[in-house]
């Protein structure tokens, strides 16, 4: 047993798991000079109802690293959640998330309910200055509430339920719409949903890749969402990456879906053209 126990340890020294580690460091060391240089850019990942109309995006952070290229969130922000930088990456995903927004709003037809998610993190969310933050970005650029979508996860709401609530409950009267992320995979109990003022649920990626046809396969997707309509919240599946997802979740009673199988996170000039691209084309005069 004890030495099985070394054994394990050891790989702990693996080369590949100190250069990981090393790796991390170094990216930590230079997060303060790539936020200096601009390199943190928001990709745009669509959203659309079931009959395939786009209802809105989620905003999703991006390191354009000069030596290693694009750089996704899980390598920086758990660390970066642990200082100050996170409020200054989160300064920068809203103003870039208010420019897009302002160049939408020259569109003919936004989708009505349209809205851009950023993603929250409970130091942020707990943070008193957010409200007043987030006032002075979106009056700089005179955007509304209701075209931002705040989300936040269940871990938020475990050690101080009543805060969270009524934290909520203020941005929601300023006009915010709040969504709970990744659904599913906290380890919050669900009495918790009653009294939580949240708009919508979003399924986690896992319970949609269990999903399979025959007895049982949506089982659980099927659950969440009767629950979030018998509550009166949307419900968004996230991570939809196939066409037999994108099948078995066509006639169910969601809001939305966000995945890989409709459209991957895209810079922000390429998800404006997209947009471009479905409005109607107008009338010869
Ligand atoms: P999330 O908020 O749950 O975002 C969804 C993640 O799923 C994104 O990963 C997205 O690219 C990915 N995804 C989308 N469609 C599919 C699909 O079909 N299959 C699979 N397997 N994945 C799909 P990404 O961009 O790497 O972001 C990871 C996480 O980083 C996010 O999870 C969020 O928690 C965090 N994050 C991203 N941007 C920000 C930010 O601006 N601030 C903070 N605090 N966290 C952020
Ligand atoms: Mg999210
Ligand atoms: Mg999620
Ligand atoms: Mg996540």
């Amino acid at each position: 047993q004890a030495k099985k126990l070394g054994g394990s340890c050891m790989a702990f020294f693996e080369p590949e798991l100190q250069t990981a580690a090393d790796e991390r460091m170094q990216l930590e060391r230079e997060l303060g000079s790539g936020i200096a240089e601009g390199q943190f850019v928001a990709y745009f990942q669509p959203q659309f109802d079931c009959a395939g109309a786009l209802i809105g995006a989620e905003a999703l952070i991006r390191w354009q690293h000069p030596t290693r290229g694009l750089v996704l969130p899980d390598e920086f922000i758990p660390f970066a959640a642990q200082s100050d930088c996170i409020n200054q990456l989160h300064a920068l995903m809203l103003a870039q998330v208010c420019e897009v927004l302002v160049k939408i709003g020259n569109f003919d037809t936004l989708p009505s309910g349209f809205s851009i998610a950023v993603n929250i993190c409970p130091r942020q969310f707990r943070d008193h200055k957010l409200e007043s933050h987030l006032d002075s970005v979106l009056s700089a650029y005179g955007i509304s509430p209701h075209l931002i979508k705040l989300e936040i996860t269940e871990n938020l709401l475990m050690d101080t339920l009543q805060d969270a609530a009524a934290q909520l409950s203020r941005l929601r009267e300023l006009g915010f719409r709040v969504s709970l992320d990744d659904f599913g995979t906290g380890y919050s109990s669900l009495s918790y949903l009653q009294n939580i003022p949240v708009d919508e649920l979003k399924i986690d990626k896992t319970f949609i890749h269990a999903m399979h046809s025959g007895t049982g396969g949506t089982a659980i997707v099927d659950a969440v969402i009767a629950l979030a309509n018998l509550l009166g919240f949307g419900v968004i599946a996230e991570g939809v990456e196939s066409e037999d997802q994108l099948k078995l979740l066509h006639d169910k009673p969601i809001s939305g879906l966000q995945g890989y199988q409709t459209c991957r996170p895209l810079p922000a000039d390429a998800f404006l053209s997209s947009i471009a691209n479905s409005q109607p084309t107008p009338e010869p005069a």
